[in-house]
């Protein structure tokens, strides 16, 4: 589809939340991306100049509002996008990390506990899934 140089594929992210760390948009992004799964949302990454949005996939009008937000966002803030594309859409920016003492892994419902709030694990350490819910 027209938009298969927006979308990101969840490898991808993981690359680059990895490469560029917590805190990154991507990590972020990835974060985001868990938690709207974890609640059984069928959605995906979309990469809009330097912001990545979570949504589902986009209607035929949603594409075309992606793919010139694409190009507004090389002159936009997180505010300007949100309003571009509405909800259920998201820009996930650094302060909306969500963070918890205890995560499940939706797949085999492997705990992760730690001592302090963290952000979502990058991937579950039993079977590799990348959906995980806040369980505390
Ligand atoms: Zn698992």
């Amino acid at each position: 589809m027209a938009l298969g140089g927006l979308q990101t594929p969840d490898k991808e992210l993981e690359r680059l939340a990895a490469e560029h760390g917590p805190g990154s948009v991507d990590a972020n992004a990835l974060a985001e991306l868990r938690r709207e799964r974890a609640q059984d949302k069928q959605v995906s990454a979309y990469r809009l100049g330097k912001f990545v949005v979570i949504g589902p996939e986009p209607s035929a009008q949603d594409e075309l509002t992606f793919l010139l937000a694409n190009e507004a966002t090389k002159l936009l803030n997180p505010d300007d996008v949100k309003r571009m594309l509405g909800e259920p859409s998201e820009v996930v920016t650094k302060d909306e990390r969500m963070t918890s003492r205890i995560w499940m892994c939706t797949s085999c419902s492997e705990m992760v506990v730690s001592e302090d709030p963290r952000p979502v694990p990058a991937s579950c350490t039993r079977c590799g899934g990348i959906a995980f819910k806040k369980a505390g």
